[in-house]
């Protein structure tokens, strides 16, 4: 049985090849994807308006119908190259969280050496995604780790993400989700005071009314699910009850982002599963 709230989803990239097997977890492949679009639109989801979700986070509203949120995180091609046409042809747009200093460098940087065959987009493919109803938000400029930069380095990586897709696309740029799902107190801090209205962690769960706004909960989709698996993480937000316990225990110690991080300077990794 369906719980109610928003499942936002985060995905990577998409693998034609064989590639997504051992490309970590951050590849579905181009069969998994198609199928699990394919039963999101048989079941009767269809996606979730910029505005529809910020009156569930900010106003509360309930919903009613099955609504969905793709996101991508990064840059791949494979989006353009597959999930663009996948996506339109079952009704569905996405939000791609762009990191702006990769856009159209030729696929060698090590920071995203866990993707294999395929390259980062363009400025004219990311205007095609733009101008097919895709949002196009931040994911920071170099994609750092959030928590270890000094304050200078931390409003560049906010700032200057947002402005540079503001400039090439023309579009409001006021979401951003954390590279690795890293962040702190300070990090929150620096989104607001950059005009962000929404920030997204990869905490699980489904997106409910009143949502904490700048670490909106989303359900990462990788390689190793199944399509019963999927279909567990669509309908639940979890992967399992053990890891639903487990988070809701987290998300209640995590209500203040102080103590969340006074908790991981003593444990790093107590978010480890949830990050
Ligand atoms: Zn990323």
């Amino acid at each position: 049985m369906a719980v109610p709230g928003i499942p936002v989803l985060n995905y990577h990239a998409i693998d034609d090849t064989d590639a997504h097997l051992s490309s970590a977890n951050v590849s579905v492949s181009l069969q998994a994807f198609t199928e699990q679009v394919q039963w999101l639109h048989k079941e009767g989801y269809t996606s979730v308006t910029k505005d529809e979700l910020r009156e569930v986070v900010l106003k509360g509203k309930k919903i009613h119908d099955k609504k969905v949120l793709f996101t991508f995180d990064d840059g791949y091609y494979s989006l353009y190259k597959y999930g663009m046409g996948i996506l339109s042809e079952y009704g569905f747009t996405a939000t791609l969280f762009l990191s702006t200093s990769f856009v159209g460098k030729p696929y060698d940087q090590d920071d995203f050496a866990f993707v294999k065959h395929d390259r980062q987009l363009t400025w004219e493919e990311i205007k095609v995604l733009s101008k097919n109803g895709w949002s196009i938000q931040s994911h920071g400029y170099l994609h750092k780790r959030l928590n270890s930069l000094d304050k200078e380095t931390l409003i560049k990586e906010v700032t200057l993400s947002k402005s540079i897709i503001e400039q090439n696309l023309g579009t409001v740029v006021d979401e951003f989700a954390f590279p690795y799902g890293i962040y702190t107190n300070q990090v929150l801090t620096e989104l607001k005071n950059a005009g962000y209205q929404l920030g997204y962690s990869v905490h699980s769960g489904k997106l409910m009314p009143h949502a904490r706004r700048y670490r909106l909960p989303r359900i990462e989709i990788n390689n190793r699910d199944t399509m019963d698996s999927y279909i567990t993480k669509v309908t639940t937000g979890y992967i399992s009850p053990e890891n639903e316990r487990r988070s809701k225990m987290r998300d209640i110690i995590y209500a203040s982002p102080v103590v969340k991080d006074l908790i991981e300077k003593i444990t790093p990794y107590f978010g480890v599963g949830n990050h």
